[in-house]
Formats: C-alpha cells, structure tokens, sequence
C-alpha cells in the first residue's frame, strides 16, 4: 500500500528519490526552497541531467502521485514519512555544516504530524540524528537515519537497485516502518543503531576515494619504473580480494560527495580522539594528482604554459552528470589559468555561454573541434564516451601542435600516434 511522503530538499538526491518512490506507489510531495526550481519541476521541466529521472517526474506528475510545492509546512501536514535530503556541505574547518539540516527540522517541526518519521538521507556525521531531533522539538515524532549510495549519472538505477539499504534506528518500530517502503527492492536490508548507519556512508565513500587514490599513486609508481598501469590494475583486478572496480587511475577524484565527506570523516575522527593519517594521505595524493596532471600538460606545451592555448575535453567531476562541483577537472584548470594558459573548453552536458561563476576565465566551446582551434594541447579530464568517437583529422587540422594529455586513459593511443600526435595519458 502506498505511504504519504514528503520529501525536503530537490536536488540530486531528493528528487531521485521523490520521483522513485512515487514510481514504487507513494503519493509524494517535494519541497524545495528555490522557487524557480519548484516552478520548472511543476511545469515537467528537469533541472538536472540524470537518466530516466524525466520520465519519473512526468509518470508521477500525470498520475498526480508526485508534486512539487514551496516551503515545507504544507507538505508535511498529512505525511506519515518525511525525508531530509538538504545539502551539508563543507564548513571552513572541514567538518559538514549542518545548518540546512537544522533549518529545514525547525521549519517542519511544528506541522509534522504526531508518530511520523522524519528519515535523513542526507550524509550527516555521527550524532546528527540527535542534532535533527533536537531541532524538530518534537518527542511524538521518529527520527531515523537512512543513507543514501546513489552514484550521479545513474541515480534511478541505483536507487531502485541499491547493493544495500542502511536503516539507523533506535526504535525497531520505527525501522521495521521505513524498510516497509522499500519492499519491492532486491537488496539486502541492514538495521542498525543511528551512529552504526551514519559512519557506513562515511566509511563507504572515504574507502572508494582511498582506492581511487591508492591506484593513482600506483599510477606515478608505474610512470617511474616503465610500468603500465592499465596492465597493472588488470592483473590485480583479477584477485577476487581486489576485484577492478573502481581501480582506474584519472585527474583525481571530485564531485559533490568525496572532498567534503572525506574531509568531514578527518573531521569526525579528530573529534573523537583519532588521528585519521590515511585518510589524511588519501586527500593529499589526491591534491597532488591534481598538479601532478596539470604538470603533464604543462610538459606538453613544451615547459611553460603563459599565452598557450589549452582545449579541455570534459568539465563535469564525471561523465554522464552535468555536475560541476568539485570536478577535477576544474582543479587542473585553475592550475592552468594561474600559469596564463588561455583554456578553451567542450562538455556534452555544459552549453556554450553558460554563465557559471565556477567556469571563469574558460571559453566554453559549442563543439569539440571549436574547443581545439588553436590550440597546442589537447587535454581528456572527464570520461565521457564520445570523445572516443571524434573525428582526429579534424582535431589534427585545428590544433598548432598535436600533443594529447589524456587523463582519463580514454582515447585509443594508435589511432592518434598514427597522425603524428604525441601522447601522454595517467601511468603509462
Ligand atoms: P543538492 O544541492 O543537489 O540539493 C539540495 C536541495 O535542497 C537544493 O535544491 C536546495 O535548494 C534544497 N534545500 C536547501 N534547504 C532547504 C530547505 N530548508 N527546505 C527545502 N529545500 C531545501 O544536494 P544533493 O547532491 O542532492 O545532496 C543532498 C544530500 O545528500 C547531501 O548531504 C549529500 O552529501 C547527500 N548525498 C548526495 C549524493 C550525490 O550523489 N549528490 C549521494 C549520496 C548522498
């Protein structure tokens, strides 16, 4: 049967899963507090590239399952779940600031209706259910942690075919109530206490920007000893310990999540009498990976980098999102303005003239030839299937030099050593 459910917070994860749920049969109410936003979502329009999110949306909206409404009061009224999905960024000091948090439990408090549950999706350090309690004032009401795995770029998918759903509970009412609405899902289920569930998404993300990091830094090991690290990470990917996910060296990690999750986990642990050392080291190789392939590029140009033109291929933190934040590859272009490069940029999902603070100083192109014209390097930072494709005597053509720097080991080396280009990719 379905459930009365108020979602707060629209963005990546609290449309995803608005949207899901509904499908699943839910009457959900989304809330968000940008009113262009909700008035976009209203009118069918997705404010956010994400795979079958668009046909989500218009399923619920045409069934009236799923709505959209500004300010939360309203939509809280008659739901029996109401789910946090605010952001909680990094503060100064590192540790997530939790002020949405608190604003959005203070705002809904009053208007939750008695013995419903407030479920936190969004990724809060350990305690942060008692933070959300205190903030609701509210002793009739649940609070239950439940976070969210979701990968950007295939958000749906995972959310209706997680490898897990974590449910943090005090009360075991309360949890047996929240796993209710995920039957119908094919995963395991894992009821634990609130601080058990909050430290497992802590722990899973620092432990996938540590492979990440861990394979990078084989990667330079790999530059220096003549070894190639696509071989390398094969044979290791081969041990069923090890297996190759997320084995693939590249710019480094980024996105929304691994930088201030894994600066946060430091964070939690300092707190807590624990010096984090490898945590810290995951973060600092990740920096370095960072300058280490800006210094390729550089290297490329021929050893200085001042009024040299650069095309970039790929500015998302990862294919398939159109998501900039933290993305590496504006971490290696900020390396290269500061140097006085000029960057000309193509992205499949960033449109030409798109006027975005964190896109200064780069000439975002319309094409990935345009991107090329005139420059002296040719640099690969998100992994986005297409560049694959792309038609290299065009690029030769437009290009003053031919020098690639591939950072994400993408492109097929023959075909642009045939044409004369020089190239220099992660670890090989
Ligand atoms: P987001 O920035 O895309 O979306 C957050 C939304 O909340 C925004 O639309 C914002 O306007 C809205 N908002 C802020 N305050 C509000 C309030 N008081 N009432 C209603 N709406 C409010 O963030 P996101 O990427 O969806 O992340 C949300 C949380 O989920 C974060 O804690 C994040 O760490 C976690 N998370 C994110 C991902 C991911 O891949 N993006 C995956 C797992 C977990």
């Amino acid at each position: 049967m379905g459930h009365k459910i108020a979602v707060i917070g629209t963005g990546y994860v609290g449309l995803t899963t608005g949207a899901c749920l509904s499908h699943m049969g839910h009457e959900v109410i989304c809330v968000d507090v940008v009113p262009e936003k909700v008035d976009a979502l209203n009118r069918g329009e997705i404010p956010i590239l994400e795979a079958g999110l668009d046909e989500l949306v218009n399923e619920g909206r045409s069934s009236g399952q799923l709505s959209f409404v500004l300010g939360a009061a309203d939509a809280v009224r008659d739901a029996e779940f109401t789910y946090l999905c605010v952001p909680t960024p990094q503060s100064e000091d590192g540790s997530a600031d939790l002020s949405y948090i608190r604003d959005a439990a203070a705002e809904i408090g009053p208007h939750l209706v008695s013995e419903s549950i407030v479920i936190n999706k969004s990724t809060v350090p350990v305690g942060s259910t008692r933070v959300v309690e205190q903030a609701l004032g509210r002793s009739d009401v649940h609070v239950v942690s439940n976070p969210e795995f979701l990968r950007e770029g295939s958000a749906v998918h995972d959310f209706l075919h997680p490898d897990r759903v974590v449910i943090g509970a005090d009360d075991q009412s309360a949890a047996i109530r929240v796993a209710g609405l995920y039957l119908g899902l094919a995963a395991p289920l894992q009821v634990t206490d609130p601080a058990s569930a909050e430290t497992i998404k802590y722990a899973s993300n620092a432990f996938l920007a540590t492979k990440i990091s861990f394979v990078n830094a084989i990667a330079a090991v790999c530059e220096a000893v003549g070894a190639d690290v696509n071989d390398v990470v094969l044979g290791m990917g081969y041990d069923k310990r090890i297996g190759d996910a997320f084995l693939k060296p590249g710019p480094g990690w980024g996105g929304s999540c691994f930088p201030k999750d894994s600066h946060a986990l430091v964070r939690i642990a300092e707190d807590a009498g624990y010096d984090f050392g490898l945590l810290k080291g995951v973060i600092t190789v990740n920096d370095q990976q960072f300058t280490r392939v800006a210094e390729k590029i550089e290297t490329a140009a021929g050893g200085h980098l001042d009024g040299v033109t650069v095309a970039v291929w790929g500015l998302t933190f990862k294919a398939r999102t159109d998501d900039l934040r933290d993305s590496p590859s504006l971490e290696i272009v900020g390396r290269l303005l500061a140097k006085g490069a000029r960057v000309r940029a193509y992205d499949p999902a960033i449109a030409a003239g798109t006027t975005d603070p964190r896109l200064g100083g780069i000439e975002v192109c319309a094409d990935p030839y345009a991107a090329c014209d005139g420059a002296a390097v040719l640099t690969v930072l998100t992994e986005w299937d297409e560049f694959k494709w792309l038609d290299l005597d065009k690029v030769a053509e437009v290009m003053t030099a031919k020098r690639v720097v591939d950072g994400r080991n993408l492109l097929e080396r023959s075909p642009l050593t045939r044409r004369g280009f020089l190239v220099d990719g992660i670890g090989r």
